[in-house]
């Protein structure tokens, strides 16, 4: 019977795109029957439902992510457990981290390389705490001087299995101070929910944790220097799948220059970790045929998050 709903679901999923597309009508033939059968996509029921295709593609409820075979050390809490509030997680770390244990130096390749196996992420005696205590009032590149309001953190669930890592924050993040808040955030979001999960099963963040002036691309000395906080966290967080949105951020994770056109849909590997790169929502929100695109890349990364 699963199966049954599985293959119902994944004609539920073709047929919304198609939709997406202006698609209203298929001819298809049927081995049982003579002549064509046509299915009509009705347009009525997509005027009556004024959502995003994302949510139309939303299944009846959330999912979760299964249990690893394998555990990394928990921190404490499940996986999928609620994220701390949003209104309420940035004033207490400073504090909570003061007692902190200091943050090692995190060699990522160092231990792999000297055992001959594949890298994997490396145990790390950093918190997130830590790491956002110690970035602080930060001005270690001159984005801090170019009309920042505040530093802005990777946020969320910080047990998490999936991570989304953009290029850094907009106007709307850097006035609120969480990453992915505007309109780009909001399709964000769509996205999650349409993949099954609730925004706040995830965690969230970017490379530069500071708006650069115009929004500009960060330069190569400014990603130098934040980057090293976000791996850091990585190694934290240890999720199984990173989603990076847009060519900045595939390119500073995984320190290659590929197009993101020719990155996006195949998933590659940070330290063991499968990386996603897909394209940003803002350029979503510029042309959205590729919602399609990032639709299908997003399937795959769900479809691996709930294998068994
Ligand atoms: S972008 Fe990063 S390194 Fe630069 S000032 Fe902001 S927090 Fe510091």
């Amino acid at each position: 019977m699963s199966e049954v709903t599985s293959l119902i679901a994944d004609i539920r999923e073709q047929i919304l795109f198609l939709q997406e597309l202006g698609v209203e009508a298929l001819d298809v033939r049927l081995a049982e029957q003579s002549g064509d059968q046509r299915i009509k996509i009705e347009k009525a029921e997509r005027v009556a439902a004024p959502v995003s295709s994302f949510e139309k593609a939303l299944p009846p409820v959330p999912l979760e992510f299964p249990k690893r075979a394998a555990e990394a050390p928990k921190r404490g809490g499940s996986r999928i457990s609620a994220m701390p509030s949003l209104k309420t997680r940035t004033p207490t770390m400073a504090a909570k981290s003061e007692n902190m244990p200091k943050p090692t130096v995190v060699t990522l390749a160092e231990e792999s390389i000297l055992l001959n196996v594949a890298p994997t992420l490396a145990a790390t005696a950093d918190t997130i705490e830590s790491i956002h205590a110690e970035i602080g009032d930060c001005t270690r590149c001159k984005l801090s001087k170019l009309g920042r309001t505040q530093v802005v953190h990777t946020t969320g669930n910080f047990q998490t299995d999936l991570m989304f890592v953009g290029e850094a924050p907009g106007a709307d993040e850097d006035l609120h101070g969480f990453p992915f808040v505007g309109r780009a955030g909001r399709l964000l979001t769509d996205i999650i929910t349409a993949m099954g999960f609730e925004r706040e099963q995830v965690c969230i963040g970017n490379i530069n944790r500071c708006r650069p002036p115009e929004n500009r691309k960060p330069e190569p000395n400014e990603t130098a220097a934040c980057r090293p906080f976000l791996l850091r966290e990585i190694a934290v967080i240890r999720p199984r799948v990173i989603v990076v949105l847009g060519a900045t951020a595939a390119h500073n994770l995984l320190q290659i220059s590929t197009p993101i056109s020719k990155l996006r849909g195949n998933f590659q590997d940070y330290f063991g970790v499968k990386v996603m790169p897909t394209f940003h929502p803002a350029y979503l929100l510029r042309d959205p045929h590729k919602k399609k695109d990032v639709w299908e890349d997003m399937k795959k990364v769900r479809d691996y998050l709930v294998a068994k």
